[in-house]
């Protein structure tokens, strides 16, 4: 029988042990090791099973719950718990030794959150570093609330069908039994977000809250009682339609994810945010919303649009065209018509997602487009991402160099607490008496011996090998296999042998079927005799993306054959619990992405922290932060660092040339310094050898190990890309946040005006004539450079403007390369809207020396001089 109605009873719990209730309901369970001890020595197989302490104190019935509430030591430690949560939840951090220039409350706003197994609502890195990001906001005390949307199914789950096709399933959450609690009013009626849409009907949205740690996220849910059906399915699944679907979805989660904040502020007495954080374009909508606010309160559109993008920060994640969402403008009309900000023109909205410089379709809506325009400061997530992103993005800056146009970098990072294995931060705890690496003390590593090190890492491979072995039972059974016919998976994978983890989505340019380039060679060198290696491999594909199903079927295929799956394995369903075994377990991870479109990259991140050594293309994090000494760099074969396509090689040439380097690596430098000094000892006793006596372990890559960790540890973690964003992007923000907003807006209005001004008088500014003296005929460095720039301003003032010499040295036509500026001073109006500016500049190089001279905009409000995208440059 089927049930026709569903509802979930919540369990009530004994007084004693009543806390036991916040500690399931708050996130930070899942990385604090002591409180998921609690929840395993409550019920050990089942915590085994599912690790999610909502389900698991929903499995108890009364009598189980009173023999709980009996155990006297039980009750005593879920009392110490609770009062450390209260401790963690109060006391003063990182950001409370802050001055009161940081801002009060920070919101933000991202589509996908991969915080914990028990809420899966991310498809991939984008998800995992939102999570990573407020979990390390939570630690560092920083006042930050999350939003995002609730999907009913998440993203889906992977299987394989027999032929090695993926095969999408989207098993349908239940609110009620994840740790979120429904955002109410005073009268216990459901807090809600209504926004119109098109043809008289309206979007209603609960607003879901999940504590993680001390920040709370907010999110959005659709499949409420009052819409309509096609409204209620709008949050169903993350990416999961196109068109129409993902754009209400994502006007949700930007406009009604302010109105969502604006609730709980009036419901819980927060203060209003200081600063928005528009993680990637998806959210961009919430600087619309913000505008609309605005211009409710009186201001006009140049003004609401100054103040709102004074505090407003957004992060670029892809240099990928196809991972940008663009709409049809059309659409967007379609549903802002509608009345989704009634008093904001609609053209002007158009106008911020418009492609309207050389390459860009007239037709479309632009969202990282919109997310740059409405953003006063932005971000690339790697040093080399910041390079890509402003080449990306430089026509929206005509006149400028490209390293002029004002898109700084924040290296991503990742959480430490959550993905450094259980048994190493024991291990530091049991030597050092602290969780040295979550202290922050990874250069203690140095203390511990070779052995002690080399025990662990192959405990870690070992435990990882359990997992695959497992996992691969149950992929096979899935696929129509009968136990009979899997004695084989016993026996898969080494505890022995170099261990080597792929996994990630499945774009194309990440390149998962590199590897298989040259099957031949990739088969010896999995079965090589002395130096064998083991791969683990794991990624799901979009839905929709035929070609990237194609590669894992390939794979699947390749992994298939009886010589060698006992060698290489490709896991279904790649997602945070899997993550979690496979990052320790791995000696090697393997990132082979077309350069340079890995915006970042967190995986190598997650292995570093765990002791693994990356072997990776110089992309993404990799590029900064790879030193020689703490993994390999893939050499490529088009070093260009501005475009993917513009390759000198063709693209099959280019994945042969770099597939035979990654061959090479593995077979030259990586296995042999593996198996080291222990190579023939290991060899001859077998693949199941004793762990190698300490004279034979391989101290050179025991060396790298432990140099990986002293040196990668801070480097990557998320606590240090927070306190980057805090320092570098957010307190500035909210300094001029509180600049624009001050004494009715004054300084808003007063810019915005002046922008209006300055934009309008634009077409008559130039540089006239420059002349210089002081060159004698034989330059020497230090010697001056008198500079005279007469300019003509038309109705602008010299106050308004910046005249500068840039120089530098000149390279083939006639480029700066270098370039230093410096301003020159207003000497003399000329009449007529002329006026003279002159300076000295001094020549500090030798070899070709060149100047231009050219004219800006300048205002106290502009973070950037390129902001505007105003120049007039001497011709
Ligand atoms: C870290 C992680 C990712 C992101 O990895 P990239 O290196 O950025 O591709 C994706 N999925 C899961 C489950 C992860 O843990």
């Amino acid at each position: 029988m089927k049930a026709i109605r569903r509802f979930t009873v919540r369990t009530v719990l004994p007084d004693n042990i009543a806390a036991l209730g916040r500690l399931a309901g708050n996130l930070r369970w899942s990385w604090h090791r002591p409180t998921q001890q609690l929840f395993e020595r409550l019920d050990p197989v089942l915590w085994a099973k599912s690790h999610d302490p909502v389900a698991l104190l929903g499995s108890f019935n009364r009598e189980q719950l009173q023999a709980l509430a009996a155990d006297a030591a039980l009750v005593e430690q879920v009392q110490a718990l609770s009062a450390d949560l209260d401790r963690y939840l109060s006391d003063d951090r990182w950001y409370q030794t802050l001055g009161s220039e940081a801002p009060a409350s920070i919101a933000y706003f991202s589509p996908e959150y991969g915080i914990s197994s028990v809420l899966p609502q991310y498809s991939g890195g984008l998800g995992i570093l939102a999570g990573d990001h407020l979990k390390a906001a939570s630690d560092l005390g920083v006042p930050l609330i999350g939003v995002g949307l609730l999907y009913a199914a998440g993203y889906f789950k992977q299987s394989l069908s027999r032929d090695g096709w993926q095969q999408e399933t989207y098993p349908v959450l239940d609110p009620d039994g994840l740790p979120l609690t429904l955002l109410r009013e005073a009268d216990g009626t459901p807090a809600q977000v209504e926004l119109p849409l098109p043809n008289e009907r309206r979007l209603l949205a609960h607003i879901w809250r999940a504590d993680v740690g001390r920040v709370p996220l907010l999110l959005l849910d659709s499949n409420v009682a009052g819409n309509d059906e096609a409204a209620r399915h709008i949050t169903d699944r993350l990416y999961g339609g196109g068109g129409d679907h993902r754009l209400q979805q994502e006007l949700l989660l930007g406009m009604g994810g302010v109105k969502a904040l604006r609730i709980y502020e009036r419901l819980t007495g927060t203060p209003a945010p200081e600063v928005f954080h528009t993680n990637e374009g998806h959210a961009g909508f919430l600087g619309v919303e913000r505008i609309r606010e605005l211009m409710d309160t009186g201001l006009n559109w140049h003004e609401a649009q100054a103040a709102g993008r004074a505090n407003t920060v957004f992060t670029t994640h892809t240099p990928v065209p196809a991972g940008i969402d663009r709409f049809e403008k059309l659409q967007v009309e379609h549903f802002f018509r509608a009345g989704l900000a009634p008093n904001v023109p609609i053209e002007k909205i158009l106008a911020l997602g418009a492609e309207n410089y050389d390459g860009g379709d007239p037709t479309k809506f632009n969202m990282a487009v919109m997310g740059l325009r409405l953003a006063q400061r932005a971000n690339g997530v790697a040093k080399l991402h910041g390079v890509v992103s402003r080449g990306m993005f430089s026509g929206l800056f005509p006149g400028f160099d490209t390293q002029e146009v004002p898109i700084a970098s924040v290296t991503n990072g990742v959480h430490v607490p959550t993905w450094v294995d259980a048994r190493i931060a024991a291990l530091a705890k049991a030597k050092f008496g602290t969780e040295s690496v979550v202290a922050r003390q990874w250069d203690k590593v140095y203390d511990v011996d070779d052995e002690e090190i080399w025990n662990l890492r192959r405990e870690l491979r070992s435990t990882l090998i359990d997992d695959v072995r497992r996992r691969l039972r149950s992929s096979w059974k899935k696929r129509g296999a009968t136990d009979a016919e899997l004695a084989w998976t016993k026996n898969v994978l080494d505890p022995d042998v170099l261990t080597i983890g792929f996994a990630r989505r499945v774009p194309t340019y990440k390149r998962l079927t590199l590897m298989l380039r040259d099957p031949a060679r990739l088969k010896a060198l999995l079965l090589h005799k002395e130096h064998p290696i083991q791969l683990v491999i794991a990624g799901k594909s979009h839905p929709a993306d035929e070609q990237g199903k194609r590669m894992i079927q390939d794979l699947v295929r390749f992994t298939d054959d009886p010589a060698i799956r006992h060698r290489i394995v490709f896991l279904p369903n790649y997602d945070i619990a899997m993550a979690r075994t496979l990052f320790p377990g791995c000696d090697v991870w393997l990132n082979n992405p077309l350069r340079p479109l890995e915006a970042c990259g967190t995986s190598g991140m997650k292995a570093a922290i765990n002791g693994g050594l990356n072997l990776s293309v110089l992309d993404g994090w990799w590029d900064e932060m790879y030193d020689g000494d703490n993994g390999w760099a893939i050499p490529t074969a088009n070093p260009s660092t501005t475009s993917g396509t513009d390759s000198v090689v063709s693209p099959e040439e280019r994945d042969d040339i770099e597939a035979a380097a990654l061959y090479d690596l593995l077979e030259n430098q990586v296995a042999p310094r593996f198996y080291g000094e222990a190579a023939e000892g290991a060899a001859a006793a077998g693949p199941s050898a004793p762990v190698a006596p300490s004279d034979r372990l391989p101290h050179q890559w025991i060396a790298m190990i432990r140099h990986t960790l002293a040196n990668l540890g801070p480097a990557v973690s998320a606590e240090r890309m927070v306190e980057d964003y805090v320092r570098q992007l957010y307190t500035p923000a909210c300094a001029a946040g509180r600049d624009a907003r001050a004494a009715d807006f004054a300084v808003a209005r007063d810019f915005a005006a002046w922008i209006t001004r300055v934009r309008a008088a634009w077409p008559d500014v130039s540089v006239e004539h420059v002349d210089s003296l002081g060159v004698s005929d034989n330059p020497q460095i230090g010697d001056p450079l008198r500079v005279n720039a007469y300019v003509r301003l038309g109705k602008l003032s010299p106050s308004d403007v910046c005249v500068e010499v840039a120089h530098g040295q000149v390279g083939e036509g006639d480029e700066l390369d270098q370039t230093g500026f410096d301003a020159l001073s207003f000497k003399e109006d000329l009449g007529e809207g002329r006026f003279l500016f002159s300076g000295e500049v001094m020549i500090d190089r030798s070899g070709s020396f060149g100047y231009t001279v050219r004219v800006l905009p300048l205002h106290d409000s502009m973070a950037a001089k390129a902001e505007l995208g105003l120049v007039a440059n001497a011709n």
